[in-house]
């Protein structure tokens, strides 16, 4: 077995277990070392490292508009270089393979909130616009959503084409939403994208499913930028 990212050979430690379990570990020691998971307090709306219960950024939210589009943002990974360098890769050199390093550890994150989330909720993953779409030929929210054991609908269409990067944050709050909803949902939602950063697109997205009658609006992202 190969590490996904690196090609270095993974030698397994034999033992009983492994012997008649085999794990299947996508990443060598040496790069899943180098990905780092948030641990302890967090921000419990957007998944910010914190030792109160909402960051300054959420309370900042709260009072920009009397109701949060989404209910919270749960992350899984720090954004540091080493992630910044697979992200690079997967998404904009469009190695999708590169994707399955994430999916055992995104699956088992959703299994671990799973109690506190509504029954029959579905994941919809944040979709990219359609030209960007066919530049990259897969969608990496869509791949990511993929892996959770859950229905999975892409109703989101993006609108507009402009680089969200190269705006600064004022602009991109400010900035009109560029989602609609193909089809109308009255299940509750995950939202599921590779990177947290502002909350904009993903408050975008709750927006528009909640106007359309969507009941309960959540989201699940690899990473919190
Ligand atoms: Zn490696
Ligand atoms: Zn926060």
């Amino acid at each position: 077995m190969k590490c996904l990212y690196c090609q270095q050979l993974i030698v397994l430690k034999l033992t009983w277990r492994t012997l008649f379990l085999p794990e299947r570990k996508p990443l060598c020691r040496t790069c899943e070392e180098s990905l780092v998971i948030i641990k302890g307090s967090r921000c419990f709306i957007c998944s910010r490292p914190s030792e109160r219960n909402k960051c300054e950024d959420c309370l900042w939210w709260e009072q920009l508009s009397e109701r949060d589009t989404i209910q919270f943002n749960y992350s899984v990974y720090h954004y540091n270089n080493f992630m910044k360098e697979i992200i690079s890769k997967w998404k904009y050199r469009g190695d999708s393979s590169l994707g399955y390093i994430f999916g055992h550890v995104f699956a088992a994150t959703f299994r671990k909130l799973r109690s506190t989330l509504p029954q029959d909720i579905v994941a919809v993953p944040i979709p990219l616009n359609e030209q960007r779409q066919l530049e990259r030929g897969f969608n990496q929210a869509a791949m990511l959503a993929g892996f959770l054991p859950i229905q999975t609908m892409e109703i989101l269409e993006r609108s507009t084409s402009e680089k969200q990067s190269k705006k600064t944050r004022n602009e991109r709050i400010q900035s009109v939403n560029p989602f609609i909803v193909e089809k109308a949902i009255n299940k509750p939602v995950i939202l599921v994208d590779d990177i947290y950063t502002t909350g904009t697109t993903l408050r975008h997205a709750g927006k528009v499913l909640l106007e359309q009658g969507c009941p309960f609006v959540c989201a699940l992202t690899l990473i919190r930028g």
